[in-house]
């Protein structure tokens, strides 16, 4: 990450969140938890499900996962689009560089497209591609911020997002919410889409139906707090 950042890709503050990251990836023991399992199930489904999808990729996205990104929305045949949180035009070309070396010929969101805007937004960050975000019905962004996340869901989107901290703003708003590192969430992922992808419509659809986002969220919450608070409460009673 510290090279990303030393070559343009990342902001000083996608360093300090890929950092609040780190530190639930700790609580969460890292690996991937049975909840995070039945998130990504979910998601492949509504990715496989979906009409319009889209896959939002910000520069910590683009850092740790490029190559993976680029195969799930080959393997989905979805479109990749670039959404910065701090846009300048040499970090959408950082971006996108990094996303053509990993085998990526499609990419919205670049600096010659005329954008339009999300509404509640302000400045570069209500940005979207007409034919990415604007009109997406599902749209996967990974580490997204509590702002834009709010506001696609506002927009009527199906957000699904990767986020190690249960209790964000974006964790609580998205409609299905992966609680485990994007590094590990990415190839698990490909490998749901792939079991999945033939299966009847209406099993992919129960499936959706049957995943409670609060829910999960509130397993992992706990997950985090029995694995490390209780088991060292354990500990002190047993010295
Ligand atoms: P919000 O605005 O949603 O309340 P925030 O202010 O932390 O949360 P951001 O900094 O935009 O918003 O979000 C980045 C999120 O991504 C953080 O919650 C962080 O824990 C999480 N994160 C960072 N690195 C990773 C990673 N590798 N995998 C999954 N999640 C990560």
């Amino acid at each position: 990450m510290v090279e990303a950042y030393q070559a343009g890709i990342l902001a000083d503050s996608g360093l300090i969140a890929h950092g609040r990251g780190e530190a639930f990836d700790y609580l969460i023991g890292e690996k991937t938890t049975s909840y995070a399992k039945t998130a990504i199930q979910a998601a492949a489904a509504a990715l496989i499900l979906a009409e319009r999808p889209v896959i939002s990729v910000n520069g910590n996205t683009a850092a740790l996962s490029s190559p993976e990104i680029v195969k799930l929305a080959n393997q989905l045949n979805t479109r990749l689009e670039i959404n910065l949180f701090y846009r300048t035009p040499k970090r959408v070309e950082a971006v996108e560089k990094i996303l053509k070396e990993a085998g990526a010929v499609d990419i919205l969101g670049t600096e010659d497209e005329i954008p339009v805007h999300i509404k509640g937004l302000q400045g570069p960050r209500s940005r979207a591609s007409r034919e990415g975000v604007y009109q997406a019905d599902v749209v996967l962004v990974p580490l997204e911020d509590g702002d834009r996340a709010e506001a696609l869901v506002s927009g009527g989107k199906f957000v699904i997002t990767v986020d190690l901290n249960p209790l964000s703003r974006t964790s609580k708003t998205a409609s299905i919410t992966i609680v485990d590192n994007l590094v590990r969430v990415m190839p698990e992922l490909r490998d749901e889409v792939d079991k999945l992808k033939n299966k009847d419509k209406n099993e992919l659809k129960i499936l959706l139906d049957n995943f409670d986002n609060r829910k999960n969220l509130c397993n992992s919450l706990k997950l985090m707090a029995e694995t490390y608070l209780c088991q060292d409460a354990n500990h002190v009673i047993r010295m």
